[in-house]
């Protein structure tokens, strides 16, 4: 990589392996093991002495090409791409935190993300406070001698609170601990925790990163020694990606900015539009200067994402007309894809957290999700007037 480069030119030209044919793009290779010219090669390699490839549970040259393009669009020293997003958070967590330790982390999590801080970790001996993640006094207070982790998504899922990552990753380094921040929604196009001070950037590249809703798979960015300590417990336990969907993910990143871009565009303008509806109680985006952290996403995001939800006036029958209304955006769970889509948080991606765990993120019955794609937003604005229109 040239110094000089941007990213728009990292997203494209960084971290490409190249082989002895000269191809233009990244090649994939799939190849579950690599030969050695001799047995002292081979004795090497092992050992670590030697750079190189043995065996694709450890490392492979496409999955290398994907991991190095994405450390340098995070600002990390090393990236380490996982099975999935869920792999990448659970490896990354499971790695810093054992038994006795403390987890600080947030109410506003992915579903599966939930299940894993609140009932998994416990069960392996950690402990585990979840905090408003927008309250810095809260996080403060609950700080505890063997605190050794701050782990947070921000912008939030679904309703884009926006947490302040400088004051966080200030007051983990106080205590001696690490802030892992979930850079899902964001991407490093909209949003570089690394730079804002975080230890750690992972993310689901299943969403943004892909952007085309084709393949599952996962990243963790960071210093060499924190992805090390990571990396040795993901290639003993098997989490990592499989060569193909690292090399559909490189491919995705080469058109994120442009996509994001436009998405992140066609999503602000949708925002206004639905804060101006009859039918609608209220509308979450952090690009609306209504939003309670509108400053701060302007200080530390590039753009404020793709992600719009909003409450429907009414509850639940009249957020699922809406769901079953529209004729445009997709009914999934996906979203950072090309492709608009739809989802009624509390009955779908948040149906397993406990009615309280829902009250205190503020999903509630008539709560909506959108992910904004590229479609002309015209269309995408007729087609939720005319699912609003039936309520
Ligand atoms: C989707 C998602 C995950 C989980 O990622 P998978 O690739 O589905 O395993 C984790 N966190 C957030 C914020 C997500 O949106």
């Amino acid at each position: 990589m040239s110094k000089t480069w941007h990213p728009e030119t990292i997203a494209i030209r960084g971290g490409r392996q190249i082989s002895d044919f000269s191809e233009h793009t990244q090649a994939l290779f799939m190849s579950s093991s690599f030969t050695y010219p001799t047995a002292e090669d081979a004795s090497r390699l092992f050992v670590g002495e030697q750079a190189g490839y043995t065996y694709s549970r450890t490392s492979n040259p496409t999955i290398a090409a994907f991991e190095e393009r994405m450390a340098q669009l995070e600002g990390a020293e090393r990236g380490l791409a996982t099975a999935s997003g869920m792999a990448a958070i659970h490896s990354t967590l499971i790695s810093l935190l054992q038994n006795g330790d403390h987890l600080l982390s947030s109410h506003s999590l992915f579903g599966s993300t939930s299940s894993v801080v609140n009932n998994m970790l416990p069960r392996y001996g950690i402990e585990v406070t979840t905090v408003n993640p927008v309250d810095l006094a809260a996080w403060e207070a609950a700080i505890q001698p063997n605190t050794k982790v701050l782990f947070l998504e921000t912008p939030s899922n679904p309703l884009g609170e926006v947490a302040d990552i400088k004051a966080l990753a200030a007051l983990a380094h106080q205590h001696g601990a690490v802030l892992i921040v979930d850079n899902c929604f964001c991407t490093p196009a909209v949003q570089q925790p690394i730079k804002l001070g975080a230890d750690i950037s992972l993310a689901s590249a299943t969403k943004g990163i892909d952007g085309h809703g084709r393949a599952i798979g996962g990243i963790v960015c960071g210093s060499n020694a924190l992805i090390e300590q990571i990396w040795n417990h993901v290639k003993t336990a098997g989490e990592i990606i499989s060569p193909f969907n690292a090399w559909l993910l490189s491919s995705g990143l080469e058109t994120l900015f442009v996509r994001l871009e436009r998405e992140c565009a066609n999503a602000m303008a949708l925002a206004q539009w639905l804060e101006q509806h009859p039918k609608v109680e209220k509308v979450y985006y952090g690009g609306l200067e209504s939003h309670p952290q509108h400053e701060l996403a302007k200080q530390q995001q590039r753009m404020f994402g793709v992600v719009v939800a909003f409450e429907v006036k009414g509850g639940r029958k009249e957020a699922w007309h809406v769901v079953d209304a529209v004729e445009l955006f997709s009914r999934t769970g996906n979203l950072g894809d090309v492709k608009s889509t739809i989802t009624h948080p509390y009955t779908t991606t948040h149906c397993r957290v406990s009615e309280e765990g829902k009250a205190a993120a503020g999903i509630t019955e008539g709560l909506l999700r959108l992910s904004i794609g590229l479609e002309n937003v015209a269309d995408l604005q007729a087609d939720l007037e005319q699912a609003l229109a039936g309520i």
